[in-house]
């Protein structure tokens, strides 16, 4: 189970939410994500990228990403 949702993009914080949700449903659950992804979107260009070995620059662009989740759906 992971966060990888190319669409949301969901930051791996949100496991608290996915756990109660499958609780709720009597699901079992790994107790986290078993992968975890780090999205941001960049502020400069716009673009999504998946943060990797904590290295928050852009991809395309070389700008610094936030490190506070910042993508939002659309
Ligand atoms: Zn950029």
């Amino acid at each position: 189970m992971s966060n990888q949702s190319t669409g949301y993009c969901p930051d791996p914080g949100c496991w608290t939410a996915v756990a109660r949700a499958l609780d709720r449903v009597g699901l079992p659950h790994p107790g986290d994500f078993t992968e975890r992804f780090v999205f941001r979107r960049c502020p400069s260009c716009g673009e999504r990228n998946i943060v990797r070995d904590d290295d928050f620059t852009c991809a395309p662009c070389d700008s610094a990403l936030p490190t506070q989740w910042n993508v939002t759906s659309g």
